[in-house]
């Protein structure tokens, strides 16, 4: 059957894109995301452009057949009460347990520079969407759930009272609708489109889900980019994990004695130039069969 399929979409022409197989996560279009998200300029908690960023996403996720909900909430930030909103989209499979792919959407407010978050904020969002793509085309029996937080940024100094606004948010309104004991594991990615990207060895992820994400990317050929160093992080995984739910970070970041790597992290260079396709692809691809492989062994 698949391959008549193929056979028949090559005599039609429309087989191949650029040499690359439609059905298959294409980093060139999670670049062609990050570019429209760029383009919008920043996009902090409450701004106009973040508006635009859900509007876009909404009606992409509605096309691919996602029933998307946004959800409201009000934060308590060291500025005052700031409006934030969730973007949340449901692709439902034949079961009702929940594998989550999410990313921040907000980008970082910075006062002094344009922060426009190329690599910090876009480049989850733009493989999240592409893995959307890529997932309605052939679904998981997992029913598939997508995050897009805002406030995952302090809006003055990270720490545990300013910081992953949104994520907390949405865990806590699905323990209390008990949505959350539906959830399998969750994908947070965040920062995966460096040119030159190397994944952290997330410490605080849980154990196996850190063992699968390599393993899979070794089976593919990108153990090399898969090769970052141990080290925790915090990101939007953490209310999920202090909820008991599997999570697992996919980020290229790193502190160590010479600095952060990356080095235009949170700086105004935080510009498209710096993402690759390429980069996008490894990980969208290799994030892709993580889910493939779990949907088939948790047998839902
Ligand atoms: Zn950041």
């Amino acid at each position: 059957m698949v391959v008549v399929g193929i056979a028949l979409l090559l005599a039609l022409g429309i087989g191949c894109r650029g040499g690359e197989e439609a059905e298959g996560f294409s980093g060139e279009r999670a670049l062609e995301h990050v570019r429209t998200q760029v383009l919008l300029g920043p996009r902090p908690p409450g701004s106009e452009a973040a508006g635009r960023l859900r509007s876009w996403l909404r009606a992409e996720l509605e096309t691919l057949g996602f029933q998307v909900h946004e959800q409201p909430f009000v934060a308590r930030t060291p500025l005052g009460a700031i409006s934030m909103v969730n973007l949340v989209a449901f692709l439902s499979g034949s079961s009702e347990r929940m594998l989550v792919l999410g990313a921040h959407a907000d980008t970082k407010r910075f006062a002094e520079f344009e922060f426009v978050g190329a690599n910090d904020g876009a480049s989850g969002v733009a493989a999240v969407l592409e893995l959307a793509r890529v997932l309605s085309a052939r679904p998981l029996r997992h029913t598939l759930a997508l995050t897009f937080f805002d406030g995952e940024e302090a809006l003055v100094e990270w720490g545990p009272d300013d910081s992953l606004y949104g994520s907390t948010h949405l865990v806590d309104s699905w323990v209390e609708s008990r949505l959350a004991r539906k959830v399998s594991a969750v994908f947070i990615l965040d920062m995966v489109g460096d040119r030159n990207l190397r994944i952290t060895d997330e410490l605080n992820s849980h154990p196996q889900l850190r063992s699968r994400l390599r393993e899979e990317a070794a089976r593919l050929g990108y153990a090399r980019i898969f090769s970052g160093p141990e080290q925790g992080v915090e990101d939007d995984h953490i209310p999920f994990l202090m909820a008991g739910i599997p999570a697992l970070n996919v980020i290229g970041f790193a502190i160590s004695p010479e600095g952060v790597v990356p080095t235009y992290w949170h700086s105004p260079h935080d510009t498209l130039d710096k993402v690759s396709a390429s980069s996008l692809q490894a990980v969208g691809r290799t994030v892709e069969a993580c889910l493939r492989r779990l949907d088939l062994e948790l047998n839902p």
